[in-house]
């Protein structure tokens, strides 16, 4: 039988994996970190509606420009931004592969601080980018001093910086962002996929647009929205920045149901994100109901918990798995990622989580 390494594939993508986080059918699955409370029916049934409309017209190609889209992007994101500065895509991730065929590709460099999202290094071996993954301080904070000193060594062509941070959960500095784009040459993402998540007054990186025309903010619909399987992402910044991504998007990338679900979703925003303040508690109560068992949790700005003081990682996710729980094993030694789910989903993780309790461990 053919292999992969028989087929006449690309050198710089021989013995690459593909992105892989396991998809299990389980009930408690704390692993992608999803927003685990379903859409309310009063918006299901107005998306219904919508894209029962659109499909009449599935004959004709939809709005190449998804101007309505955008015009919507733009009211949510508020900041004064207005539909030309705004771009979208079937999710984030195709939205941050846009900007790496724009401002990446062959003999040009995408820097990153690791441990950081892991499709960063995938997006730019995809798109021949060189991948630089460059060191934070401890507990994975990011001060500009590390940041900046980063950028002057490898003077990325991409900068993509995830605020707050996935897998780690750190939050990130609007100083560190300022910083970041003020010394580097290239295009500089802010990836916040997790932002409506922040402590409530954190300041988005949207505030400092303005006069910066290579700083990018992507953020998705996937997380707080409630709407990962509709996959859309988008991303705001300087219209120049907008005509240089159309240059290599495919013509109509946005299907017509994928733009009317969108609406629909951000027609019912406020409902949408109404899980929001319920999902930062479960983190926090997370957060401290790890520490009080003996394990050491990082903090986060996102809806999942990084934490450390696991002795055998994989054996916790493997009997998590058993009792029908699915968590994150991220590769950081001794450390697990797991989602702030619902409130009888925390529980269920957390209840778990008392067995393999570090300090309880010595007594088993
Ligand atoms: C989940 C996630 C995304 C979202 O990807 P989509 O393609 O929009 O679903 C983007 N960035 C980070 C850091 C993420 O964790």
């Amino acid at each position: 039988m053919t292999s992969l390494d028989d087929l006449p594939i690309r050198d710089d993508l021989r013995g690459k994996s593909p992105y892989g986080a396991p998809q299990k059918h389980v009930p408690v699955a704390l692993n992608v970190n999803e927003n685990t409370h379903p859409i309310p029916e009063d918006v299901a049934h107005d998306i219904v509606a919508r894209v029962a409309a659109a499909i009449i017209g599935l004959n004709r190609y939809p709005d190449r420009e998804f101007t309505e889209l955008r015009t919507a992007l733009a009211r949510y994101l508020g900041h004064d931004l207005v539909p030309e500065q705004l771009w979208a895509a079937n999710g984030s991730n195709e939205v941050l592969q846009h900007v790496l065929q724009a401002f990446g590709g062959p003999g040009r460099t995408a820097l990153g601080f690791g441990p950081t999202y892991s499709m960063y290094g995938l997006l730019s071996s995809g798109t021949g980018t060189g991948w630089i993954a460059a060191d934070r301080d401890g507990d994975f904070e990011l001060s500009p001093e590390t940041a900046v000193a980063a950028i002057e060594r490898h003077d990325p062509d991409v900068v993509l910086l995830c605020s707050p941070n996935n897998p780690t959960g750190t939050p990130l500095s609007l100083e560190t962002i300022a910083a970041v784009a003020d010394a580097a040459r290239g295009v500089v993402v802010v990836d916040e996929a997790y932002h409506e998540f922040a402590d409530p007054g954190t300041p988005s990186a949207l505030t400092l647009l303005e006069g910066r025309p290579r700083l990018l903010v992507s953020r998705t619909m996937s997380k707080a929205f409630a709407f990962a399987g509709a996959r859309v992402g988008y991303l705001a910044a300087a219209p120049a920045v907008i005509d240089a991504l159309r240059l290599v998007r495919l013509p109509y990338h946005l299907s017509a149901l994928t733009q009317a679900a969108a609406l629909g979703a951000l027609a019912h925003a406020d409902e949408m994100l109404a899980m929001v303040d319920e999902i930062r508690a479960q983190r926090e109560r997370i957060t401290r109901e790890l520490r009080g068992l003996g394990f050491h949790p990082y903090r986060s700005g996102a809806n999942f918990v990084l934490f450390g003081g696991v002795a055998d990682p994989h054996a916790v996710f493997e009997a998590l798995l058993d009792r029908g729980i699915l968590i994150r094993e991220i590769g950081l030694p001794g450390c697990l990622r797991v989602t702030a789910g619902t409130e009888a989903e925390t529980t269920a993780f957390l209840e778990a989580m008392a067995s393999f309790a570090p300090s309880t461990a010595a007594n088993a």
